[in-house]
C-alpha cells in the first residue's frame, strides 16, 4: 500500500467513529529536548552519538530540513500541542504558557478515543506552562525518585501509563532532557566524546560546568576554552539520551506498541559560541532553530527516506491528526501532513523569538547594569522565514541577515548584501505572515534587562529549585 493510500484509509475511518476505534494507530511524540539536528549521526555528525535513532532513521523518513518555531521550550511545545506558531499561541517568554485556547493534540485525539499520556522531564512542559493541557494523564518526571532498578523515569512512568489504555488507541508524548545544560552525562558517554588529557578532565570540567549565560556574554574571550568542552559534555548527552530512546522503544514493543507511529524530534538546539552566543537565547540561527525530525512506523516500513523540503514542528501536529483520521479544528492551519503533503518546497516556514523578558531576568541585575553595552542590544524581537533554499532572520529594529540554508548550515556567510531582492521577497513574506495575524503590537514597554521578576509568576520551591539548575531562575 502506497503511503497516500494508507493516509486515505485512515482519514476515512472518520472522527468520532467509535466502530473502527481499534484501526486507529498508536502515536508516539518523542522530544529530545535541546538536542540541535546536526549533533545526530544520520543527520551527518562525524561522531557516533546516536545509533537507536539512527535506526529509525533508516527504517523510517528523516526531515533534513526541520524548524523549531522557536528557540526555548515552551513556545515550541506549545506548537506541536497546538500545530500553531508563537504568534498565535502566545506562549512566549512575553507570557510563557499556554492558555485555555486553542485545542491541544492530546485534547483532540481524546475525542476520537485515543489515551493521552504525557511524560515531561522538563518542569517547563507541564503544569507551570499549561503545556499539560489536555493529557488524560501527565507525569513529571523531573524530580522523580530515585530509580533502583537502573531504568530511566520516563520508560518507568510510560510502562505505568501504558497499563491503563485498555482498548484504546494511544498517544504518548515523552520529553528527555539529557541534552539540557547542566551537561554531566555519566559514564562510558562523558570520557566518550571529551577531548581532554585523563588527568586534566576533572577540573576543566568543573571549569566548564561554571560558565553561565552572563559571565559568556560579558567575556567571551575568557570563556572560550570551556565551550569546547560544553561541547563534548553535550555529545556525551546525546549518547545518554540516545540509550535512553533505546530503552524506550524496547519497552513500547514489549508493552504491544511495536506498529506505533513514532516521531521522533527536539523543541530547540544549543549554541557554543556559534554567532557570539550561548545555549539557547536571544537568537534564531541554525544551531537552535535546526532540529532533528523522523517519522517511522506504518507505511514506512524499510524506507529509509531522507526529505529535504524546509518543514516545521507545526507539521507535526498536522501530521498525527491525519494519521489518527482526526480533523483539525476550525480556523486556518499552517501544517501540512508530512507523509501526504506536495509542494512544500514553495510553502515557508516561520521562527518566531519575542521579547526575552523570561531569558533576561534570569541574569544578575549588577552585570546588567554594569554592561548595558552586551545586554540592552538582546531586548529585541526576531523572526526567520525559510523558503526555496534561503533563510532570513530579521529583528525588530530592522536587522536583516539572508543565509544559503542548505550551502552553508553553519550560517556563516551573511547574503543580504549581495542578494537583496531575494531578502525583499523572503521579508515581504514575513510581513504578510505577521499580518495575517493581525500584526501583534511590539511590546509595550522595553524590558529592562534583569530588572523584571521572572514572568513565570509564583512557583512552588521544588519546581522553582529545578527551574534554577536548568538556568531557567536566578
Ligand atoms: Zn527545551
Amino acid at each position: 500500500m502506497t503511503v497516500a493510500m494508507t493516509i486515505a484509509v485512515a482519514v476515512d475511518l472518520g472522527v468520532g467513529c467509535t466502530g473502527e476505534m481499534s484501526k486507529r494507530p498508536d502515536l508516539v511524540l518523542i522530544v529530545l529536548d535541546t538536542v540541535r539536528a546536526d549533533r545526530v549521526s544520520c543527520y551527518g555528525y562525524d561522531r557516533p552519538t546516536t545509533p537507536r535513532i539512527d535506526a529509525l532513521c533508516a527504517r523510517g523518513v528523516r526531515f533534513a530540513n526541520a524548524s523549531s518555531t522557536s528557540a526555548w521550550t515552551v513556545p515550541a511545545h506549545a506548537s506541536l500541542f497546538t500545530g500553531l506558531y508563537p504568534i498565535h499561541h502566545r506562549a512566549t517568554q512575553e507570557s510563557p504558557r499556554l492558555g485555555p485556547d486553542p485545542a491541544t493534540l492530546p485534547e483532540i485525539l481524546a475525542a476520537v478515543g485515543y489515551a493521552t499520556f504525557g511524560v515531561s522531564a522538563n518542569p517547563l512542559v507541564g503544569p507551570v506552562t499549561g503545556l499539560d493541557r489536555g493529557f488524560e494523564r501527565f507525569v513529571t518526571t523531573w524530580a522523580p525518585a530515585a530509580s533502583p532498578d537502573g531504568v530511566h523515569p520516563n520508560v518507568t512512568a510510560v510502562r505505568e501509563l501504558l497499563a491503563d489504555r485498555a482498548e484504546r488507541p494511544v498517544f504518548l508524548f515523552v520529553n528527555f532532557m539529557e541534552a539540557h545544560s547542566p551537561n554531566r552525562p555519566p559514564e562510558p558517554e562523558r570520557s566518550r566524546f571529551l577531548s581532554l588529557e585523563p588527568l586534566e578532565r576533572a577540573a576543566r570540567m568543573e571549569s566548564a560546568l561554571a560558565l553561565t549565560p552572563g559571565r559568556y556574554y560579558v567575556d567571551p574571550q575568557a570563556a572560550a576554552a570551556d565551550l569546547p568542552v560544553l561541547s563534548d559534555l553535550y555529545d556525551g548527552e546525546i549518547a545518554t539520551l540516545d540509550r535512553a530512546v533505546g530503552e524506550l522503544l524496547d519497552a513500547l514493543a514489549a508493552e504491544g506498541l511495536g506498529d506505533a507511529l513514532v516521531v521522533v524530534t527536539a523543541d530547540h538546539g544549543e549554541s557554543f559560541g556559534e554567532h557570539g552566543r550561548f545555549r539557547h537565547a536571544f537568537e534564531l540561527y541554525a544551531t537552535t532553530v535546526r532540529v532533528p525530525l523522523i517519522l517511522a512506523g506504518p507505511g514506512l516500513e524499510d524506507a529509509g527516506w531522507v526529505r529535504e523540503e524546509p518543514v516545521s514542528l507545526v507539521d507535526v501536529f498536522a501530521t498525527l491528526l491525519a494519521r489518527a483520521g482526526a480533523a483539525s479544528p476550525g480556523g486556518e492551519y499552517p501544517g501540512r501532513d508530512l507523509l501526504a503533503a506536495s509542494g512544500l518546497e514553495e510553502r515557508p516556514v516561520f521562527a518566531e523569538y519575542y521579547y526575552p523578558l523570561q531569558a533576561l531576568s534570569n541574569l544578575p541585575p549588577e552585570l546588567v547594569s554594569a554592561h548595558p553595552e552586551v545586554f540592552a542590544p538582546f531586548a529585541r524581537r526576531l523572526r526567520s522565514v525559510e523558503r526555496g533554499g534561503l533563510r532570513l532572520i530579521a529583528s525588530t529594529p530592522g536587522g536583516v541577515e539572508l543565509f544559503d540554508a542548505r550551502g552553508d548550515p553553519g550560517e556563516l556567510r551573511d547574503l543580504a548584501g549581495d542578494r537583496a531582492a531575494d531578502a525583499e521577497q523572503l521579508g515581504a513574506l514575513l510581513d504578510a505572515f505577521v499580518e495575517r495575524a493581525g500584526g501583534r503590537p511590539p511590546h509595550p514597554s522595553q524590558p529592562g534587562a534583569g530588572e523584571r521578576p521572572s514572568p513565570l509568576g509564583d512557583l512552588d520551591p521544588d519546581t522553582a529549585e529545578q527551574l534554577r539548575e536548568l538556568g531557567y531562575l536566578r
